[in-house]
């Protein structure tokens, strides 16, 4: 059976999902095609970010810090065990799976909510007529689609070492590391990003002894410097060995576990026995199971399907989005990308700002930015003036008993315009969006310190911060 719609999606992760909905609420007939299936073999739309990514990872991050807070900060607080707690962790896996499963079934809602047609299984291209492209559907949805509009959203896996499969056993993709069903006692990560930090984190704080292998000499090299420092500073002193210029040479798995040969940046020659091993060195683009030879896709030396700035691919009518092309593999960026694209197919002009997209690191403490930071503001040769304020100083801070870290606001030297706001402390990844907020409407950083701040909340931290860039913090 053949079925037409103005707009087809591949793909129903944060990038997909988004534009389908986007386009049926500026009135397209739209088909989403999503392949992810979960345990019972049903339809489990929402991505690598719903099903392994961003939300399984966040609420485990959620259980183990509170697990956490209970070892190690509830006595400082008056709270007191008669026996030590412990971890439950097949409890907290089901919980974890509960909350993947109502973003699934919620994502399932808006489709009907906003009548997107959702095909449950593999979308591939056939070829391309007067009626638009023709996509087959697979099992365990049989249909062939067409539309005039087809936007790629298909998304990206993990990228394993060379030669090193992911055995999901002793080594372990994302996939694996949020659903081991026994803490291993030592943990082995191969990557210091953002997904190797989260997941080394979540072991760490249930029990494992964790050890981070990073091939770059830099820690987050993304990051601006003093922001990376200090999280290598509390880092380590929380456990978390970070090894960094390590090259690794060789992997090999046994039944009791994993052996990783390394060379440290001395040239000195180093191995690293651990129960399982993360890796966590990047993500590749899914375009297997496109068919994309059939209409002439075009594709970069790195497997990304290739856009201009605004998501339009070598085809007319085709666009894609997210982490299948270039730029930062972020859900919010691939949301942001969804709708842009479905406004454009209905005429209008969006715009993606890439330079307010926020970046975030759910550790403890946590990091997020927006902008530049201090290391491209000096290689650009921008004058700028820098206002830093400390957790430390804040009320509020204190009261929660987390002090950790500061915000740090640049500004341009001469106009005062934010360039770039960095943050490690409490509870950061949510006071972001006021930095990000400042950035897109180009506020100077007078404008953030003139703005009334609650008190006491740790919102006033980025308050003083722009007061300290023109050298006039109150409480500091
Ligand atoms: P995906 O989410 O990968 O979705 C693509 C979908 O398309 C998948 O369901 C896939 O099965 C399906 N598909 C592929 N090919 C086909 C086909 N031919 N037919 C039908 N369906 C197909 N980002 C953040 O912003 N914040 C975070 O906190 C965060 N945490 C993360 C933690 C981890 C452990 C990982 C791995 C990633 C994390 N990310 C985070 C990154 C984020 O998950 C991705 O950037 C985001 O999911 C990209 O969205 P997408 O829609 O482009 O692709
Ligand atoms: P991200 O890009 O945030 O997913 O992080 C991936 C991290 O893995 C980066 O910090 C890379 O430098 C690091 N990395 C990539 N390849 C290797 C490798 N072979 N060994 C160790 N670290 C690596």
């Amino acid at each position: 059976m053949k079925q037409t719609f103005d707009v087809v999606v591949i793909g129903a992760g944060p990038g997909g999902y988004i534009a389908a909905i986007r386009a049926a609420q500026l009135g397209f007939k739209v088909a989403c095609i999503d392949q992810w299936t979960n345990a019972k073999g049903g339809p489990a739309p929402g991505g690598t970010c719903t099903n392994v990514g961003c939300i399984p990872s966040k609420a485990l991050l959620q259980s183990s810090e509170h697990f956490e807070q209970a070892v190690r900060h509830f006595a400082e607080h008056g709270i007191v065990f008669a026996e030590a707690p412990a971890v439950d962790l097949k409890k907290m896996l089901a919980r974890k799976d509960r909350v993947v499963a109502q973003n699934n079934d919620g994502i399932l809602y808006l489709f009907k909510k906003n009548r997107v047609a959702f095909f449950h299984g593999t979308g591939a291209f056939v070829g391309r007529s007067d009626e638009g492209y023709e996509i087959r559907v697979s099992a365990p949805a049989q249909q062939t689609l067409t539309a005039q509009h087809v936007i790629v959203a298909t998304g990206s896996r993990a990228r394993p070492l060379p030669g090193v499969a992911f055995d999901e056993k002793r080594v372990l993709s994302n996939d694996g590391a949020l659903a081991m069903a026994n803490v291993p006692r030592r943990l082995g990560v191969i990557g210091a990003g953002v997904i190797g930090l989260e997941l080394g984190s979540v072991w760490r704080r249930l029990g494992a002894e964790v050890t981070v292998l990073e091939a770059l000499p830099t820690f987050l090299p993304a990051a601006d410097q003093d922001v990376a420092r200090e999280a290598q500073k509390v880092f380590a002193k929380q456990g978390l060995k970070i090894e960094l210029g390590a090259k690794v040479e060789a992997v090999r798995t046994s039944q009791g576990g994993v052996r990783v040969d390394w060379t440290g940046p001395d040239g000195k020659a180093q191995q690293l026995e651990c129960d399982r091993l993360i890796v966590a060195i990047g993500r590749i683009p899914n375009t297997d199971g496109l068919n994309a030879e059939a209409v002439g896709l075009a594709r970069d030396e790195r497997g990304y399907i290739v856009v201009d700035e605004e998501c339009r691919t070598n085809l007319p009518g085709v666009w894609a989005i997210g982490d299948v092309v270039r730029g930062p593999m972020l859900a919010h960026k691939a949301e942001e990308e969804g709708v842009a694209v479905a406004e454009r197919i209905a005429g209008q002009r969006p715009h993606v700002n890439f330079e307010t997209i926020p970046w975030v690191i759910y550790t403890s403490p946590e990091i997020a930015w927006v902008g530049a930071t201090e290391q491209r503001l000096q290689q650009s040769g921008r004058p700028y003036r820098v206002g830093t304020f400390p957790f430390m100083a804040n009320g509020r801070a204190r009261a929660l008993g987390d002090t950790t870290g500061f915000v740090k606001i640049l500004a341009d030297a001469a106009t005062d315009e934010v360039l770039g706001v960095h943050m490690i402390g409490p509870w950061v990844s949510e006071l972001i969006a006021e930095a990000v907020m400042a950035m897109e409407f180009r506020a100077a950083a007078e404008d953030i310190a003139r703005i009334c701040h609650a008190h006491p909340s740790l919102a006033e931290v980025t308050k003083e911060a722009a007061l300290a860039v023109d050298r006039r913090p109150l409480n500091f």
